[in-house]
């Protein structure tokens, strides 16, 4: 029931992971922002693909869904809701529902606002989570598509998972997060501890993905859009969560 994951680098700043359930040889990949280097990896492990579990429809994550579907006729998961926006889908999942792959039982958890139907894939057994760019280090994907009310609420559930989570991103964007959490939450020790720790990691070459959700609640500000001391700071007192959350994902945008 062990499971091994690899994580590399993919285009310019995309993630890419392979997910090998030991008991079964049954593989996945997280996303497909490329076909060439999944394939290189795939070969240095020696294993063979047999899923691809997409979270969203953009381009970064799915150019190589066809080129990896004709090498190894994997089957090709996807959200119900992107099923016009991506080519190639076999299988549609949904919020709430469940995928296997060998042993390890994925969970689907809906993350809609960086896309309208934007899904995450959680393990509960080896408490791993893959969620495109739904949640980065320090920070979460632009609010591309929807409003921030379900945005917020999508945030939540993956912020309701355990403490000792590992967070499998899309992205290496931490460093440019840290500059703007720190810039709205200064006082933040947990923040500034992990910039350092992620300023070092990138200092000595390493990603800093994946990453710990108990430290990310901690320090992401997106998470902490229902605290009270980073809601005075943004001069919101008495605003809803979301309204918060939507402030700070805008002056975000705009630094
Ligand atoms: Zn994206
Ligand atoms: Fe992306």
């Amino acid at each position: 029931m062990s499971l091994i994951i690899k994580t590399f680098e993919c285009r310019s700043d995309n993630y890419g992971f392979l997910i090998h359930d030991e008991a079964t040889g049954e593989c996945a990949c997280v996303d497909a922002p490329d076909a060439a280097p999944i394939i290189a990896e795939l070969d240095k492990a020696g294993w063979r693909l047999t899923h691809v579990l997409i979270t969203h429809h953009h381009d970064d994550h799915t150019a190589g869904i066809a080129d990896l579907k004709r090498k190894y006729g994997c089957t090709i998961y996807g959200p119900t809701q992107e099923v016009g926006k991506i080519n190639g889908l076999d299988e549609l999942v949904d919020h709430n529902h469940t995928l296997d792959l060998g042993e390890t039982r994925f969970e689907v958890i809906e993350t809609p606002g960086h896309t309208l139907g934007h899904i995450s894939y959680f393990d509960p057994a080896s408490k791993s989570l893959f969620c495109g760019d739904a949640l980065f280090s320090l920070g979460c994907g632009r609010m591309f598509e929807g409003t921030p009310e379900p945005m917020w609420e999508g945030l939540k559930r993956l912020r309701a998972l355990p403490d000792d989570t590992m967070v499998y991103c899309g992205h290496e964007y931490t460093l440019a997060n840290a500059r703007f959490a720190l810039f709205i939450d200064p006082d933040n020790e947990a923040l500034r501890a992990r910039t350092e720790e992620a300023r070092a990691q990138r200092d000595a070459g390493q990603p800093t993905i994946p990453f710990n959700l108990g430290d990310d609640k901690k320090a992401n500000p997106f998470l902490r859009a229902d605290d009270p001391g980073l809601v005075e700071r943004m001069g919101m007192q008495g605003a809803e969560p979301f309204e918060v959350f939507a402030a700070i994902r805008k002056a975000k945008d705009n630094f």
